[in-house]
């Protein structure tokens, strides 16, 4: 059985497949400033859940290690806030 789903998540849309592959083709290294490494996911600047749009402006490519980072500080500021 091939792991055909497994790439990309089921929740996101073609659209949001297509703008994450350009941005990544376009932007081929991570965005954190200071870091070297090759850009692997399009991570959104402002958070879909705090209505962050799907738009070129608000998507940054940066490597896992830096999309981890970002996607643990943006969990701990939502508790935070209560959210
Ligand atoms: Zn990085």
């Amino acid at each position: 059985m091939p792991f055909q789903g497994a790439q990309r998540a089921p929740r996101y849309g073609n659209a949001w497949d297509k703008l994450s592959e350009r941005i990544r083709r376009e932007r081929p290294v991570c965005e954190w400033e200071g870091c070297i490494q090759p850009s692997e996911i399009a991570d959104h600047i402002v958070a879909r859940v705090d209505g962050g749009p799907d738009s070129e402006e608000n998507v940054r490519a940066v490597c896992r290690h830096h999309h981890a980072v970002i996607t643990g500080a943006q969990l701990r500021q939502r508790q935070l806030r209560g959210g």
